[in-house]
């Protein structure tokens, strides 16, 4: 899930939410209850990666479905 920084302007304080990107313009309140918040650049690419091509390279052959035992 993609993960958007915040930052209050309430308080100065910056956090993350992770939330579907459907909901990425939608407004965040600080931990600290405020309101007034500002999102910052998203850092999508994080969770972007980690999907499936480097995945298949460090991944056993054969493991597909059974992890080899079928022979499939
Ligand atoms: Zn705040």
């Amino acid at each position: 899930m993609p993960r958007y920084e915040f930052r209050c302007r309430a308080c100065g304080d910056t956090f993350e939410v992770n939330r579907p990107m459907a909901q990425a313009g939608e407004p965040a309140s600080c931990p600290q209850g405020h309101a007034d918040t500002v999102k910052l650049l998203s850092t999508v690419a994080v969770t972007g990666r980690g999907g499936g091509v480097t995945g298949g390279a460090s991944a056993p052959s054969g493991g597909g479905c059974c992890g080899g035992g079928c022979g499939c």
